[in-house]
């Protein structure tokens, strides 16, 4: 599943192709994705694109008229091709540009969307309760030390929630406790101020890490075969269960939260 570093990366890559571009077709082959592209898409035709932003996972397409926005879903991917390149079959939409060029959503699982709104995206519904990005400055330990009070929850569920921090998916979510050395399953209540600020750190690090590595792979975004833009990063704790802890030898046990895998050691994370 793209992950927020995979958006970043596909955002950093469509931009120099899409930025001040207009628009001159979209091409809807099947709009039945997550939830259905609205015939008001066509709106895009004839819009220049002022920019291209990302909020939480979703890409945000701003015009003067009005903002697409698209998420890859579970599955989702975005190519830029020459005009003519034979669609394939999961292959739902082209936006055709004045370059001669087109950005193409292919969703093989169709978990994504591409929507239109002519208010501030920022306002949206989907997007309006959002927490901070884990960028920013509006994220950091006191935030989360702040926001944890009195909370019951386990701290993996704690982190990964979108209300309160968008984008730490499962992955980053173990990889993140393994490096501020915190048991994903305390209570988020119960863990105090300097741990927080060696987690929100870590929260940053492993996210700009992820990003930067798949800023290598940039240059095959534009290919028309394999998977743009999405990489493997080396991780200290998820799919290793069983292995050695790389800090102190340990065996890595997992367990299951919320139906999702979760790697610790049992050593290293109190
Ligand atoms: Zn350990």
């Amino acid at each position: 599943m793209p992950e927020l570093p995979e958006v970043e990366v596909s955002r950093l890559g469509i931009t120099p192709h899409l930025l001040g571009e207009s628009v001159m077709r979209v091409v809807v082959r099947n709009p039945s994705l997550r939830w259905p592209v609205p015939a008001e898409i066509q709106e895009l035709a004839g819009l220049t694109i002022v920019g291209i932003r990302r909020r939480a996972k979703y890409l945000l397409l701003e015009t003067d008229w009005g903002t697409a926005i698209l998420h890859l879903g579970m599955s989702g991917n975005l190519k830029v091709l020459p005009q003519g390149t034979p669609a394939g079959k999961h292959d739902h939409v082209d936006i055709e540009l004045a370059n001669g060029k087109l950005l193409r959503l292919n969703d093989p699982r169709r978990f994504g969307c591409l929507l239109w709104t002519r208010a501030p995206a920022e306002q949206h519904p989907l997007l309006a309760r959002l927490g901070p990005e884990p960028l920013t400055e509006a994220f950091d330990g006191d935030y989360l030390y702040q926001r944890s009070r009195g909370r019951k929850t386990a701290i993996k569920q704690f982190i990964m929630d979108n209300h309160i921090v968008v984008g730490v998916g499962n992955i980053y979510a173990n990889e993140s406790l393994f490096g501020a050395g915190i048991s994903p399953k305390r209570e988020a209540g119960n863990i105090g101020r300097e741990r927080y600020l060696k987690l929100a750190g870590e929260i940053k690090a492993v996210l700009a890490r992820a990003i930067g590595q798949g800023g290598t792979t940039l240059k095959d975004f534009t290919g028309s075969d394999g998977k743009p833009g999405y990489f493997v990063q080396e991780l200290q704790v998820y799919g290793r269960a069983g292995q050695p802890c790389t800090r102190c030898g340990t065996l890595l046990r997992e367990v299951r939260m919320n139906g999702r895998s979760t790697v610790f050691c049992p050593l290293c994370q109190r």
